[in-house]
């Protein structure tokens, strides 16, 4: 028998500030929901969470039917291509709806033709010249794909545990910081170095860095987002509320 909160509810594909987001406000609202992690975060968890991998599209199949969800709301970041694509599909093959609930990118930002844009770490590896000084802002999971610049590297991560850092070079300096953070606090980092590599991560939480990086004269090296497919989209919590609201069940949320 599964718990009465895992059944007939809205679920939320979290991991950001979003997902967060959303989920205080589906509390507020008394509809039910389940908030949905991956697992590689060490913040305390929000009440009515799960935790971990479905087992591929297969696997959110099964979940989706089992616990009888209403409808789904993507809220993972622009860069969890894998969960957004599965999450497609599996809704598609359950009959969920689904929405995607996200930032808006960098593109229009008014200094992104001043940047390198590449589609790959790859690609922003190839951008740096092997003397650069490079504050690296692209996450744990990808930093390692950087350890052959022979240049000194700043790497900035809201958690460093020992295990991650084993994965990357020793000489780097390790910078465990969460942001939002200010331009003033990141116009002194980045008076450290040369090049500042980022996610076209999006939204106002992080940007403060991009305006840093333009005073500075730091180049910036913009990895872009990878391509999903298209899906209904939201771009507020509220509008997601309203959504949720739509596909909840009916008697939670009157
Ligand atoms: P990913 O590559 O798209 O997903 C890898 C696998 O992790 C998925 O196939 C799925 O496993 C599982 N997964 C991902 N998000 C999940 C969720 N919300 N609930 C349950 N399982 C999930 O994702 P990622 O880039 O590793 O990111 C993992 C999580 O960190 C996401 O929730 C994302 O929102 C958050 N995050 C990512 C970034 C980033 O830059 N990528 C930055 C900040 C936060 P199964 O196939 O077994 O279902």
């Amino acid at each position: 028998m599964l718990p009465g909160w895992m059944r007939d509810v809205i679920v939320v594909l979290g991991g950001t500030t979003e997902g967060r987001k959303l989920a205080q406000g589906l509390a507020a609202t008394g509809m039910d929901y389940v908030v949905s992690l991956a697992g590689r975060t060490t913040l305390e968890l929000p009440e009515h969470t799960r935790v971990g991998g479905f087992g591929g599209v297969a696997g959110l199949v099964t979940f989706l039917r089992d616990h009888r969800v209403r409808a789904v709301i993507d809220a993972t970041h622009p860069f969890a291509a894998r969960m957004q694509r599965h999450a497609v599909e599996a809704c598609r093959i359950a009959e969920v709806p689904l929405v995607r609930f996200s930032r808006p990118g960098w593109r229009k930002h008014p200094l992104a033709h001043t940047w390198t844009w590449v589609n790959s770490h790859a690609d922003a590896v190839a951008a740096l010249h092997d003397t650069d000084r490079v504050l690296l802002t692209v996450g744990r999971q990808e930093a390692a794909q950087y350890a052959c610049h022979p240049g000194p590297v700043i790497v900035r991560v809201a958690e460093a545990s020992q295990e991650w850092r084993d994965t990357i070079p020793a000489q780097w300096t390790v910078l465990q910081a969460r942001g939002p953070f200010d331009v003033e606090a990141e116009r002194q980092l980045l008076a450290e170095v040369d090049v500042l590599v980022s996610k076209d991560s999006g939204g106002t939480f992080n940007e403060a860095k991009l305006e840093a990086a333009h005073e500075r004269d730091v180049r910036v090296v913009m990895i872009a987002r990878p391509d999903v497919p298209h899906v209904p989209h939201v771009a507020s919590v509220n509008e997601a509320l309203a959504w949720a609201a739509a596909h909840a069940n009916p008697k939670a949320a009157t």
